[in-house]
């Protein structure tokens, strides 16, 4: 393999020092290898022979694929005139008649296909006027070379490698040039047992399937080994990784459970905690008396009381004589747990720090003093903790809220505030299935709360289209006559961000003018950071019964007596993102409604988007869907996750039986030979090395 690497394109035959600039500068393609490596991402079936007739009726026309059709043109006549002239041929295949439309290249057109001569039309067919029809479709005299069955693949593009008239055809093209001079014995890249264990089609013939497949189950075996190769490698890297690990970092002993916890425990706790709470503290607790640092990731639903477990992990830290600190994306929701924790451990003689980016350089100093000599016990803040600036005496604890706001590099800077790296807490309410969170979050022990507190009403999610808009300005006026508060939400995203300014502006005066009585908070991205906080700090005390915002209120905010969430354009946002605004409401002992409005024309997805928020409040099952809809690429925080494999062809969700199955021979492997040393194996090592220099060094991920 490590040849082709080497091997420049540009002498590739139509290739030369200008295409080649342009197709790295798009694809990234230099090298033999890297074209290679540029896999179809879909393919057209030409193996197929359809029938007219058969053409299927309930098929969307945007999701229509091509069809292969075999047949003779029955007449041709010319309509329209000038700009609008077209040549339209009645095309017989004996089960049906459809009409080839051009608009182009009609003269010359016309002179090169004669009646009843046989033809292969291959398009998109489309319904119009009662008949089916295809315009400018691939036509070829059948037995000609070019009517050639199988699959043909359709390779990634730009537009700008369009507008220069590369197309999925050149690119393969290209391919074919190269393979036609593969060398024999082309490297395997997996190791020869686990080829044969696992049947897998062997990599000389798979990287021919996968640009010229004969037919769908060549394919997919074809497919089938690099998915498996590239979920391989990403899960020995992870299990290498944690092996390494558990070998090397010792942590800080939490031996007992004292005056703090004990006290927290019997006197201040407001309500009972719940038995997924108890659960998570235990696991908390048995991890920090083992003398190998902790390394958790706590998932809990919007609501299920995370902060609470939190904080009692940090009182266990204390008891042991250690500082604790809890870091959180936000400076509101910074401010707000610093409140929340400052009022339930006021008692105990705890003194609890917050540290912003707005913290005044008096009082920062202050604290940076008392981190050092040790009377901050608990500090709480924004990434300002994680400064160089900031040093603590003895940091025995370190708890990341709402986790998939940070990057990894931001992470591992944890790890260097004490001589031996804290234990770790790492908490999200982005809940994401378990394949996912095995590669994502591969080296981190898992804890779930999977239990709201008691007495919580599910939120009751409605859909209202526009016309229906005065209907729910009632309702929202009967919640505000109970006494409780109301968020409305706009969406804002920055290509549209004029645009949504106005809409959100506009809706602000609308609520003002409906609402006279009440006080209204206004709260958008781009306001400064202290007239945010302004705004949200009226709300929070009640001052404010209703918060007009974007999503900045999405992350964390609690105001357990807004019972009412409305989101504006509710089919713009995701579905993860709408079950972590809804999370804003359903708070307090009080039912809940979250509206979501929309306008009536909806795309299917979109449809059924919507239709699923209004079903279910269980964010696994949101989760799940979303994943399935976007794919796991786009998911909030895998970004950012540490996943820096750039997986091809393979898909976290959807291959999840692969996932396990690839983990499972990671283990199997190190755990028969940890070193990769056997003959057989090393071409798993060198193969490792390989793909590993091109990312980022997973030992930096917390
Ligand atoms: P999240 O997991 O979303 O961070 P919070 O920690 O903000 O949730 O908790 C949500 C609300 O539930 C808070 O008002 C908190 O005081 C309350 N809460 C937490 N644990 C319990 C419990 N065991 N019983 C009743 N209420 C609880
Ligand atoms: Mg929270």
């Amino acid at each position: 393999m490590n040849r082709l690497r080497d091997r420049d394109i540009t002498y590739l035959k139509s290739v030369g020092p200008a295409r080649a600039k342009l197709l790295k500068a798009e694809l990234g393609i230099s090298s033999y290898y890297d074209l290679l490596y540029h896999f179809p991402t879909s393919y057209l079936d030409r193996s197929r022979v359809y029938r007219i007739a058969d053409f299927p009726r309930d098929v969307e026309e945007s999701s229509m694929p091509a069809m292969l059709v075999k047949g003779e043109f029955v007449s041709f006549s010319v309509h329209g005139e000038g700009a609008k002239m077209r040549l339209v041929g009645l095309f017989s295949d004996g089960s049906g008649l459809m009409e080839i439309v051009w608009f182009r290249r009609i003269a010359e057109i016309r002179k090169a296909y004669t009646n009843g001569r046989r033809y292969v039309v291959f398009g998109k067919p489309a319904m119009f006027n009662g008949r089916w029809s295809m315009t400018h479709p691939e036509v070829d005299a059948e037995g000609s070379n070019a009517d050639s069955t199988g699959l043909r693949g359709n390779y990634p593009l730009t537009e700008k490698l369009r507008q220069r008239g590369i197309t999925s055809r050149t690119i393969y093209g290209l391919v074919a040039q190269v393979l036609g001079n593969l060398p024999p014995n082309l490297t395997e890249t997996l190791p020869q047992s686990i080829i044969s264990h696992f049947r897998l089609m062997p990599l000389a013939r798979a990287i021919v399937a996968i640009h010229a497949p004969k037919d769908a189950a060549e394919l997919d075996a074809a497919r089938n080994r690099f998915k498996w190769e590239e979920l391989f490698y990403l899960q020995l890297d992870i299990q290498r990784f944690c092996r390494n690990r558990a070998a090397s970092s010792g942590g800080f002993v939490f031996g007992k459970i004292g005056y703090y916890f004990n006290t927290f425990y019997k006197e201040c706790l407001p309500f009972e905690l719940t038995g997924a709470q108890k659960r998570v503290i235990r696991q908390i607790r048995k991890d920090t008396c083992t003398g190998k640092q902790m390394n958790r990731l706590l998932q809990g639903d919007v609501g299920s009381g995370k902060t609470l477990v939190a904080l009692m992990s940090m009182l266990i830290a204390l008891d042991n004589q250690y500082q604790a600190c809890l870091m959180a994306p936000t400076e509101i929701l910074a401010t707000q747990h610093f409140e929340t924790i400052s009022s339930m451990v006021g008692g105990l003689g705890i003194n609890v720090k917050l540290l912003t980016g707005s913290t005044p350089k008096k009082a920062r100093d202050l604290i940076h003093e008392g981190l050092q000599s040790g009377a901050v016990h608990i500090l709480i803040g924004t990434h300002a903790v994680i400064e160089d600036n900031v040093k603590f005496k003895n940091l025995g604890m370190a708890v990341i809220d709402e986790q998939h706001r940070f990057g990894v590099a931001q992470r591992a800077r944890l790890w260097t505030k004490n001589i031996i790296p804290p234990h770790v807490l790492v908490m999200t309410a982005t809940p994401i299935p378990r394949t996912l969170a095995m590669t994502v979050y591969g080296d981190l022990d898992l804890s779930v709360i999977d239990e709201l507190p008691p007495g919580r009403k599910p939120i009751v999610t409605v859909l209202r289209y526009e016309n229906k808009r005065m209907d729910v300005y009632r309702a929202i006026g009967e919640q505000l006559r109970q006494g409780r508060q109301v968020y409305i939400v706009y969406p804002l995203i920055e290509e549209n961000e004029k645009l949504d300014l106005k809409s959100l502006e506009e809706g602000y005066e609308m609520i003002c003018d409906t609402f006279r009585d009440y006080k209204i908070a206004y709260v958008h991205g781009r306001m400064k950071p202290a007239e945010k906080d302004y705004q949200m700090s009226i709300f929070a005390s009640g001052e404010a019964r209703i918060m007009v915002a974007t999503t900045v209120i999405e992350v964390g905010v609690n105001v357990p007596n807004a019972t009412t969430m409305v989101i504006e354009n509710a089919e713009r946002f995701g579905l993860s993102q709408l079950h972590q605004l809804r999370g804003r409401v359903g708070r307090g002992g009080d039912q809940s409604y979250c509206i979501l409005m929309s306008k009536p024309q909806l795309s299917k997805t979109t449809r059924e988007r919507l239709t699923l928020m209004t079903q279910t409040t269980d964010g696994f099952v949101i989760a799940e869907a979303d994943m399935k809809m976007r794919g796991p690429g786009d998911m909030e925080g895998t970004a950012q996750s540490g996943l820096i494999f750039d997986l091809k062809v393979a898909n976290l969700t959807k291959d999840a039986d692969l996932v396990e199955q690839t983990r499972d021979a990671a283990i199997a492997l190190l755990n028969a030979d940890p070193m990769l040393a056997a003959p057989d194996n090393r071409i798993a090592a060198r193969q490792l090395t390989l793909l590993t220099n091109r990312i980022a060094d997973w030992s930096r991920i917390s």
